[in-house]
């Protein structure tokens, strides 16, 4: 079990199994895994991709929009390179955006991820142990 959670997060596959597929649409999960069963409502990613995708598109392109306004090209052309650049982008944030989901919700459910609890450490509850005044 969970043997690669990215390998198959990559391949946008269960990370229990490895077989069953994690999405019935774009970024869309499915209710459970087509062949362990395991509940695909036990995690949620939220924006995490999104922040990882957005983040990795950041440092991959930014340089050519620092680049393209200062280089030494006519107008026209130098337009069409920056359109150009963000359908590139769109694209490669559009394709990596699923794979980026697919990993993150492996590495939840493998690292059971859930979301904190907290505990009163008041005047009814007893402090844990590592508690400092
Ligand atoms: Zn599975």
């Amino acid at each position: 079990m969970f043997k690669h959670p990215i390998r198959s997060g990559l391949g946008e596959r269960c990370g229990r199994c490895d077989e069953g597929r994690l999405f019935r649409g774009y970024l869309k999960f499915n209710d459970r895994c087509d062949s362990c069963d395991l509940d695909f409502s036990v995690a949620d990613t939220a924006d995490g991709p999104a922040f990882f995708v957005g983040s990795l598109a950041m440092i991959v392109f930014a340089p050519f929009y620092f680049i393209l306004p200062v280089a030494n090209i006519p107008l026209v052309p130098k337009i069409g390179l920056w359109v150009v650049l963000l359908f590139v982008m769109g694209a490669f944030c559009l394709l990596l955006l699923p794979k980026f989901k697919g990993v993150l919700f492996n590495l939840q459910i493998q690292n059971k991820a859930e979301e904190a609890h907290f505990e009163s450490t008041g005047k009814h509850g007893k402090p844990p142990k590592n508690w400092k005044d």
